[in-house]
């Protein structure tokens, strides 16, 4: 008899486990809905996220999709405007957002960061016949960048506000280089390298104007998710396949 309350109790115990795991968002533990984790991110962001067809690939997508798989989740990639990234991840509407995001003390206030898994560099975009040659030459001159990025930060900060022209994709302030529109642009170094490519007439200025780390965003809340995806980002780079992945998709100069 009394084994079998024991039996009993353990049956309920290991339920309510079950349920807990597999139920709805809970504000502690590694919760994910029904054992997906939802990704945020702009897919306007060669090579870390863009579309191929229909699918949304790249960098980040392919380390999402590792640290889901060690973690035994099914990955969902949400694609949204950049500024709208972290507002989906304290919400709870993402679970973890990776978007070239750079690890900066102003949003750490708002989400927790994963340990860093690659390096960007803030670049210049000039045209090709442009009197502008350094960081140095940027004073009065009008500059577009993605809105809310660092990119944005830095030159509002630096140039003054007024002559900072806010896109909602790097692609758009690209286009408005092209036109004349604005003078240069500062962004991330990769994806400007994919849109100079992409585009007639324009370079990449040697000067670098910030580096930074990138990392995942995770809600403040969620600390387990945060330990258990830098758990998996570990054993990503120990084995080599973070590294594979970053050479599958950046050529080395
Ligand atoms: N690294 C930049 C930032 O975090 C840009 C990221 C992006 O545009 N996806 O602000």
């Amino acid at each position: 008899m009394k084994k079998r309350i024991l039996s009993i109790a353990l049956v309920a115990v290991l339920a309510a486990t079950l349920a807990c795991a597999c139920g709805k968002k809970e504000s502690t533990g590694m919760t994910v809905n029904d054992g997906v984790l939802t990704m945020a991110t702009n897919a306007y962001f060669p090579p870390y996220e863009y579309y191929e067809g229909e699918e949304i690939v790249g960098i980040d997508a392919e380390i999402a999709k590792a640290v889901a798989d060690k973690l035994g989740l099914e990955l969902k990639i949400e694609d949204m405007e950049f500024d709208s990234i972290i507002t989906a991840v304290q919400t709870g509407k993402a679970d973890i957002g990776l978007a070239g995001m750079t690890v900066t003390d102003e949003r750490k206030q708002s989400v927790n960061f994963s340990d860093t898994y690659a390096t960007g560099i803030q670049v210049v975009i000039v045209t090709e016949d442009s009197d502008i040659t350094s960081v140095d030459d940027l004073e009065g001159k009008k500059i577009g960048v993605q809105l809310s990025t660092t990119g944005d930060i830095y030159a509002s900060d630096d140039y003054g506000e007024e002559f900072v022209e806010q896109y909602n994709k790097g692609a758009d302030a690209v286009m408005a280089l092209t036109q004349g529109k604005v003078d240069a642009v500062i962004i991330d170094n990769e994806p400007a390298k994919s849109f100079v490519a992409a585009n007639e007439g324009l370079k990449i200025l040697d000067t670098e104007y910030v580096t930074e780390d990138y990392a995942a965003c995770i809600n403040k809340e969620n600390t387990e998710l945060l330990d258990a995806v830098n758990g998996a980002l570990a054993e990503l780079k120990e084995d080599g396949t973070l590294q594979g992945i970053l050479d599958k998709y950046i050529t080395a100069e």
